[in-house]
Parts: structure tokens; sequence; C-alpha cells
């Protein structure tokens, strides 16, 4: 290719106008990081792209809301800062495991695999499924592997997926190197089983692969870098949540001008709150119910879908994390992959203040592994010690840190007598520190009733920490602003209230103006029967009865539709504290009245002066012969909803007192003929 000097003249004009538009930092980082990227791989190959980096262990990871992500993450960046390990960590979504069999001798894969539902594979990872279903004896011989599973103990098929992955790799042939870990969240010790589970393994690795082992040192997965810009440039993002929503860029449209998304959990639609009110206010608690409007978009949903929505940081949880490390929010910052297996974790450029508000959790409890990794950054000598023993001693960092409900910035100011971290580099922060997951709300609407919105039912999150000397609550993220949400459109002044946190409302660029926040759809398989004369009984004590509204609302309208088809017995069991918190008690009646004598709701109060505590399970066991008669001879389904721990676990016990009796047989096989209704979708959870 020949260049002429005019050619070449124009080049560098071009150049320097390129440099100039973009800010020589910038243009700086882009030839910087282009250097360092070996391989602009589009290969779906999990060895090939493992080979074009270079790379001698790999991570995977089959994630459903977040949490088997953080932990494949935070796995793989200790296993480069201890032992230099060149390690891909890779969603198990973007990768053909095809040839996994190929892998080189001495790569061992870690797979950390989340369960969802009723002990299935997360949605991303079921493509990984099908591959292990599909495998022969010896097919995955020379493959040696670590398996970490995330679950809940409250649920039947407790770390079902982990469990079917160790059993489909082993018939392959695989081999499990040190014993398969379970994380369970319904005891609460997610935290303690992976550092229990990862401090074996790791000891192992170091053994088997005659690893060096050294000081943890911090191993950038992107390179950082600082831009001249300022937030006036609409190529920086100010917490757009993704670039598509950038000045000047372009969202799909249909003809009609609704947006086209696709909408999913990377790409959002910024949906307006149309309506919003509080179901109750009573000893402190608060409930919100928020209608989300879908008629800009094509976004779609089925009754007893989730919504997810898309939170951000209060100013004071902001103000204290800047403070703490002595960050400077108006900073332009950008990061290049080090390699094209590390995705952008969020739109860069951007600033460090947008960061922290809109795509960092730090509000959330602390693990022990994270004061390890934080301990080589330490201001003094005391700090680091004192982060070394905290990480090394699970009693101590439970008395000092957990049972105090401290995040981030309080523990280390906590630790440091309120002297800042600025020894803390900010890279490392972004890069250690979890992004921020969306929360998934059980839709209270009916798509039948209402195609175009969306409802949630949200209890707002402000927990008493026995431990705060000024009686702070522990505030959660997006139930505190769904409130604000609420009041400002309601316009009830939050000034006058003692609210915990405030929000920026307005969001970047003023993007959330107007009442709006990113959602989007997660299908779910909680569904009514096709055959509406089949019965149902649904089980949801306070906001378990969010899908139930929608349930009943769908019912309501399919006889109003469908006037002659006969409708099965549905009912209803609700549990509240009292009549203050009792979700939509006006519209119930309302229902019944529509729905005639098909229609019954069961009432359980749990605090009423006077009276014994009551729960929806002793109402199951009250209404025990009308519930087996139901259950054994009429086919119905049943529905729960609601929290996890307590509650889905009595209903379970109830349901088999039931069965056992009415049936009169063991209770291990009433329970094992409950694990069948499960499998066959007649018995199904949305529990959390
Ligand atoms: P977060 O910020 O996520 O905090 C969660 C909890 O941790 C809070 O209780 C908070 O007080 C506590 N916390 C915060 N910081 C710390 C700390 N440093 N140490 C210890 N604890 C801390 N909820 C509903 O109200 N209605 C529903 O219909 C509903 N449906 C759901 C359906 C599904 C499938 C799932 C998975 C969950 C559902 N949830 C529902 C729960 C919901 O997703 C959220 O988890 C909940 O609203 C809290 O979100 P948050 O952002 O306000 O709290």
């Amino acid at each position: 290719l020949g260049l002429d000097t005019l050619d070449f003249v124009v080049l560098c004009g071009l150049a320097l106008a390129v440099a100039a538009y973009v800010g020589k930092d910038k243009l700086k980082s882009m030839l910087a990081s282009n250097e360092s990227i070996k391989v602009s791989s589009d290969s779906r190959d999990i060895v090939q792209t493992l080979r074009d980096n270079d790379k001698n262990y790999l991570v995977l990871y089959g994630s459903q809301t977040g949490t088997a992500e953080d932990y494949a993450k935070k796995f793989a960046k200790e296993l480069s800062a201890k032992f230099s390990l060149k390690v891909m960590c890779a969603d198990i979504e973007n990768y053909d495991m095809q040839n996994l069999n190929e892998l080189p001798a001495n790569v061992v894969v870690s797979i950390f695999l989340s369960t969802y539902g009723e002990g299935d594979f997360p949605d991303g990872a079921i493509p990984f499924e099908d591959f292990l279903t599909g495998l022969s004896s010896g097919d995955l011989e020379n493959v040696r592997y670590t398996l970490f599973g995330l679950g809940n103990s409250t649920y039947e098929f407790f770390n079902g997926a982990s469990k079917k992955a160790q059993k489909y790799l082993s018939e392959a042939g695989a081999t499990l190197v040190g014993k398969s870990g379970e994380a369970d969240d319904g005891a609460g010790t997610t935290d303690e089983d992976y550092m229990t589970w990862k401090d074996a393994l790791m000891a192992l690795l170091k053994s088997e692969l005659g690893l060096d082992e050294h000081e943890q040192k911090f191993e950038p997965n992107f390179q950082y870098s600082v831009m001249e810009t300022d937030e006036t440039d609409n190529s920086v993002s100010l917490g757009e949540p993704t670039v598509q929503y950038l000045p000047g860029q372009k969202l799909p449209f249909s003809p009609d001008g609704r947006q086209t998304g696709p909408f999913d959990s990377t790409h959002p639609y910024v949906a307006p709150i149309v309506k919003s009110r509080e179901l109750f206010k009573s000893n402190g608690r608060n409930c919100i119910h928020a209608d989300f409007d879908l008629s800009g978009s094509n976004l779609k949903y089925s009754t007893g879908d989730h919504l997810a929505v898309w939170p951000s940081n209060s100013n004071e949880k902001v103000e204290k994390f800047l403070n703490c490390f002595g960050l400077d929010p108006k900073v332009v910052f950008s990061l290049r992959p080090l390699d094209p297996t590390i995705k952008n974790p969020f739109p860069l450029p951007t600033t460090i203040g947008a960061t922290v508000r809109h795509y960092l959790e730090i509000t959330g409890p602390l693990s022990r592994q994270f004061f390890g990794s934080i301990m080589q950054f330490a201001p003094n000598a005391e700090l680091k010690e004192r982060l070394n023993e905290l990480s090394n001693d699970r009693d101590e960092f439970a008395k000092e840190i957990t049972v105090k409900y401290l995040n981030l910035a309080d523990a280390l100011l906590y630790l440091s007598n309120g002297a800042k971290w600025t020894s803390v580099p900010w890279n490392f922060l972004v890069e250690s520190i979890p992004h921020m997951q969306p929360r998934y709300y059980s839709i209270s609407s009916s798509s039948l009733t209402e195609k175009q919105t969306i409802s949630i039912t949200a209890i707002v999150e402000n927990m008493l920490n026995p431990t705060s000397e000024k009686a702070e609550p522990v505030t959660g993220v997006a139930t505190n602003l769904l409130r604000h949400i609420q009041l400002s459109q309601n316009k009830e002044s939050a000034e006058n209230l003692p609210l915990p946190v405030h929000y920026d409302l307005s969001g970047p660029r003023g993007l959330f103006k107007s009442h709006k926040l990113p959602v989007h759809v997660r299908r779910s398989t909680f569904r009514l029967p096709s055959n509406p004369a089949t019965p149902v009984i649904m089980i949801g004590p306070g906001t378990g009865v969010a899908p139930f509204r929608g349930f009943i609302r769908d019912r309501v309208k399919f006889a109003e539709q469908q006037p002659n088809v006969s409708l099965g017995k549905h009912l209803l069991f609700y549990g509240s504290r009292d009549q203050n918190d009792f979700l939509y008690q006006e519209e119930w009646p309302e229902y019944s009245k529509k729905l005639g004598g098909v229609f019954e709701m069961v009432v359980a109060h749990s605090r009423l002066p006077n009276k014994p505590k009551t729960y929806v399970q002793d109402k199951l066991l009250e209404k025990e012969e009308e519930l087996f008669k139901l259950c054994a001879t009429q086919g119905a389904f049943i529905y729960v909803c609601g929290d996890a721990k307590g509650m889905a676990q009595g209903v379970h016990a109830a349901l088999v007192t039931i069965l056992s009796r009415g049936k009169q047989i063991k209770e291990s096989e009433a329970a094992e003929m409950l694990k069948m209704l499960k499998s066959s979708g007649r018995y199904q959870e949305d529990v959390w």
C-alpha cells in the first residue's frame, strides 16, 4: 500500500483531529490497550479462546441473580493475585463447550453454578446442561474440574443444578479436584461456605499444580486511564444503564414509535412509573405499590413473571463511600479489558461519581475475603495487620463486622477511627466491588387485564440495627428508592419525614425524570393451570400475595370474557400481622363478588392483641379436609409465594401433615409425593 505525501499529510491531520475530539488520554489509552489485546476473538469455542489468550486456568460461571458471577470473579482474582495464574473467567452462556475435553493438560476448570427454581440451571446455563446431558462415558476424561454450587436449603432441590452438573461431569469421566462446595443462602452462610471451600481448595491446587504462593497482589483485568474530558462530554456516561441511552445514540424503535429492545438483563427499558401508592405504613414498616407503564416499548409480560428493577444508591451512601476513599466524583475515567475474554462492566468512559451511584453495590454485607484482598492497600501497618486478623478469623469478623451490619465504607472508617483510605486505588475498587444487580419483584398485575402496565408490591427494607448508637436502620437500596418515588409522585414532602436515605430521582442527564426507572421482565414458570376448571390453592402471606393478585385478576377477566365456562375452586391463604398491613384489603371482596363462590380467601393474622399468633400454615391445617380433597381427588395446583425461610418451610410441613394423615402414609412418603408434585409442576414456589 503506497502512501504519497498528500495522503500522509491528510492522515496526520485526521489523527490530530481525532485526538482533539476524543481527548489525548483517551486516544493514548485506546492505542495502548490495542497493544495488550492479543486476539480480538469472536470465537465461542471455550478452549480456542483460552489458548488464543494464553490463559492457564479457566473459571466458568452460570449465574441467575449475579451471586455465582460475583464468587467466580472473586475466586479468579484471588488465583491471579496469589499464584499469578493467567485466569480466564467467563460466563458459561457466552461459550460453546464442545471441545472442553481438549483443554491443555495442566488447565483446571472451576465451575460456579447457581440453582434456580426447582433445582434448575440458571437460564443462561441451560445450553451447558444440554451439553452435559448429551455426553457419553469418557467424553470428558481429560477434564479436571472444581465445583461450587450456590443454593438455598429452604428449597426442595437444594443446589440441584450443581448436584446434577457433578453427576453428569463424573459420568462423562471428568475428575473432580477436591470436594465440591455448596453455599447455603437459606442459612445465611453463603460467604462462610465459600471461604471454607475456597481455602481448602486453594491449598490443594497449590500442591497439585505446584504453584508458588506470594502475598496477594492486585492483578488488574483492565487498563485504567484518567481522561481529561468532563461531564459535559456526551460520550461520558453519567450512570446511563447502557451506552444506547447516551445522548446521540440510537435506541431501536418500531415504525409506530415504540422502543423495540430486546430488553433483558443487559438492556433495560427506562419505564415511567405512572402511579404509585403506599399500601400501608405501620410500625415503621412501609409497603409500596408501583405501576410501570410499558406502552412506549414492545416489552411484554405474563401474569406470574418477575420485574427486574435497576436501582441506584442513595446520596448518603454515595457521599460516605467517596469520602472514605477520598475520591473526586467528577473524575472521568475509562477501562480497557486487557484481553478480549473480559467485557466492559458498564458504559465507559464514565465518572467516579456515576460509578459509585449507579454501577457498584456499595452497601451490602461484606466478605472476609474482601478484607484479605484490600489489605495490600491499607494505609498503615497496624490496619494491615487488623485486616489480616479479621480476614482469617471467622468469629472475630462476625463479631466486629457482620453483627454490626457494616458495609464497606462503614467498616473501613470504623477500623481506622474515621481516617480516610486514600491509599486504595480506584481501579482496585471498581474491579473488586460487586456490580449493581437488578432487584426482582413478583408482578402483582395481570397481563390479561392490564397488558401495558406492570405492578409490583414492595416492602421497604429498613432493618433495625441493634448495634447502631444513632439507631440508624440498615437500608435496602431499591425499596427506599421506590418509596422516594412514591413520595415525590404523590407530592408528599420527603423533607418532613425522618427518611434514613435520599436519592437523586432525576438520574443521569435527567433520564429518570418524571419518575422513571430502568426495568426488564424475567420470565417465570409460575403460571395458573391452563384448564380453568382445575382447583387452585394459593399461599402467599405478606408481599407473597403479589402474584396471586395477578392470578385472581386474570380469573376475573376470564370469567367476564367466558361467563359460560366454569372455574375450579380458587382458595387463597393470606397472612399479615394485623388489619393495618392487610394488603389490597379493599380489592378482595370485589374479586369475590365477580367470581362468585369459586374464590375464597382465608386470612391469618399474627399480631392481633390478645389473640394467639396465627400463620398461613395454621390455616392450612384448619382446612385440612378440604385441602386434602382438592389435592388428592381433584388435581388441585398448589402455589406458594413469599418468604423462603420460615413460611415456605412451614407450609411444606403443613402440606406433608395433611397428605400423610389424609392418605394414611408416612410423612416421608408424603414428602416424596410433594416432591413429585413439584417435578410435575403441580406444586410451584416463587420464594425468596
Ligand atoms: P438490598 O439493598 O438488596 O438489601 C437487602 C437486605 O440486606 C435488606 O434487608 C438490607 O436491610 C440488608 N442490608 C443492607 N446492607 C447490609 C449490610 N451491610 N449488612 C447486612 N445486611 C444489609 N420483595 C418484595 O418486597 N416484593 C416482591 O414481590 C418480591 N419478589 C421477589 C421475587 C424474587 C424472584 C426475588 C429473588 C426477590 C423478590 N423480592 C420481593 C425481594 C426483592 O428482590 C429485594 O431483595 C428486596 O426488595 C430488597 O431490595 P433492596 O434493594 O431494597 O435491599
